[in-house]
C-alpha cells in the first residue's frame, strides 16, 4: 500500500521482551506476569478513545516484541483493537516479530487476524554479530523465520538490521545484506549501532569492553549501504529506510515523518494530533495503575508554537526522499544562497518545486533545518 492519506495511524505497544538487548533504549520488561494486566488496562485504554479518531488506515503493532505473545492473547489483542476501533479494510497491518517466535503456526495465525506486513528484527546474519548483540536468535533461525514468513503468503516483510558494529568492516556488513537480499525483501531498515545513554552497551563502552567505530566509518558504511542497496533497486525513501517498491514503503511510518495524526496505546506510546503531541507513563504498572483507577495514563503533552512546528517539518522532510517543497522556504532570509551551497555540496537536489535530500544530505539531514533559523 503507498498513498498519501491523512488518516490517522494506530500504534499499540506491547512493552515485552523474552530478554533485554544491550543496546536497547525503547520501554520493554521482561517478566510476563503482568500481561493479562496489561491486556485488560489496553482494553480500558481502547474504550477511552473509542468515539475520538473515526477511521484508521494503518495499525502498527510494535514493542517490545509482540511476536512473543501466545497465539490466545495475540487473537484477543487484534481482535480487541479491530472490535474497538474502525479500521478501514485495506489498511496496513504491520506486527513486529522476532525470529525465534516465528513458527510455520504463528505466521498463519498472523495472516488469519489480518496482518498483512512483517518487521523482523534480524539485526544480522552473522552469529559472532548476534551474540555481541545479545540476540536471542542464530542467523540460521532468522532465515528460517524468514522462509517461514514467505511461505504463510506474506509478500511485505521488512527485515530491520543493524550496521555499525565494533570492528565491522565493509565487506562483513555487505555479507549480511546479501544474506538479507537472497530473500528479495520488500523493506529493509538499516540502522547504525547507537549507544544511548543508561544502556548497558553504554557501560561497557565506558568500560573499555568495546571501542565503538568512529564516526567517519558509520559515515562511510552508512554511504556504502545507500550505494549497496540503490544499485539493487531499493528505493532509499528515508534516512534508515528502503522499499523494493514504492508499495512497499511503510504506509505507518510515514505518517511519523509526513506530521500525519496518530495514536500511540500502550506504556510509553506517543500520540500526535491537532498539533499536539501526548505521551503515556512508561511503566507498565503505573500504566495499569492509571487505567484501573479510571484515570488517563497520559504522563504529559505539548502543543508546538508555530515556529517549533515549521522547524520539525523541516527536520522530517530532510530525513525523507520526498524531500520539502521550496515555498515553505520562501520568507526565510538567505534561504535561496543556502539551498543553492547546499546543492553545490551535493547535500540536497532541486527538481520540479522540491528540495530533495541526496545520501549525503540525509548524513547530516538533522543539523539542516538550523541553517535557515
Ligand atoms: S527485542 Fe527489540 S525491543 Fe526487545 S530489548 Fe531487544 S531490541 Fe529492545
Amino acid at each position: 500500500m503507498m498513498n498519501n492519506s491523512q488518516l490517522p495511524g494506530l500504534y499499540v505497544h506491547v512493552p515485552f521482551c523474552g530478554s533485554k538487548c544491550p543496546y536497547c533504549d525503547f520501554y520493554s520488561v521482561t517478566p510476563r506476569s503482568q500481561m493479562g494486566q496489561w491486556m485488560a488496562a489496553l482494553e480500558g485504554e481502547i474504550s477511552l478513545y473509542k468515539d475520538r479518531f473515526p477511521v484508521f488506515d494503518s495499525l502498527y503493532v510494535g514493542g517490545g516484541t509482540p511476536s512473543l505473545l501466545d497465539e490466545q492473547t495475540l487473537t484477543s489483542l487484534i481482535k480487541g483493537i479491530f472490535h474497538g476501533f474502525a479500521i478501514s479494510p485495506d489498511a496496513e497491518v504491520t506486527m513486529e516479530c522476532n525470529p525465534d517466535d516465528v513458527t510455520p503456526g504463528k505466521a498463519v495465525l498472523f495472516r488469519s487476524l489480518g496482518v498483512n506486513r512483517i518487521s523482523l528484527g534480524v539485526q544480522s546474519l552473522d552469529d559472532k554479530e548476534l551474540g555481541f548483540l545479545q540476540r536471542r536468535h542464530s542467523a540460521s533461525q532468522a532465515e528460517r523465520a524468514l522462509a517461514c514468513l514467505q511461505r504463510a503468503g506474506f509478500d511485505n516483510v521488512g527485515i530491520d538490521l543493524i550496521y555499525g558494529l565494533p570492528g565491522q568492516i565493509q565487506s562483513d556488513w555487505c555479507e549480511t545484506l546479501d544474506r538479507a537480499l537472497e530473500f528479495e525483501p520488500a523493506h529493509l531498515s538499516c540502522y547504525e549501532l547507537t549507544i544511548s545513554a543508561g544502556t548497558p552497551f553504554a557501560r561497557m563502552r565506558d568500560e573499555g569492553v568495546f571501542a565503538p567505530l568512529e564516526e567517519e566509518e558509520g559515515r562511510a558504511l552508512f554511504l556504502a549501504t545507500a550505494q549497496y542497496l540503490a544499485d539493487r533497486g531499493y528505493i532509499h525513501y528515508e534516512v534508515s529506510n528502503f522499499a523494493k517498491e514504492k508499495k512497499f514503503m511503510c504506509h505507518h511510518n510515514r505518517k511519523y515523518w509526513k506530521r500525519t495524526p496518530y495514536l500511540g496505546l500502550g506504556p510509553s506510546a506517543h500520540s500526535f494530533a491537532h498539533g499536539e503531541r501526548w505521551w503515556n507513563v512508561r511503566s507498565v504498572s503505573q500504566y495499569c495503575e492509571h487505567i484501573f483507577k479510571g484515570r488517563s495514563p497520559v504522563e504529559g503533552s505539548e502543543k508546538l508554537s508555530q515556529d517549533q512546528a515549521s522547524l520539525e517539518s523541516l527536520a522530517l522532510g530532510f530525513r525523507t526522499k520526498e524531500g520539502l517543497d521550496e515555498t515553505l522556504f520562501q520568507n526565510r532570509p538567505q534561504a535561496h544562497k543556502i539551498i543553492t551551497e547546499l546543492c553545490e555540496s551535493g547535500l540536497v537536489s532541486r527538481e520540479d518545486g522540491r528540495i530533495l535530500p541526496t545520501p549525503k544530505g540525509f548524513l547530516v539531514a538533522d543539523s539542516l533545518p538550523l541553517l535557515f533559523y
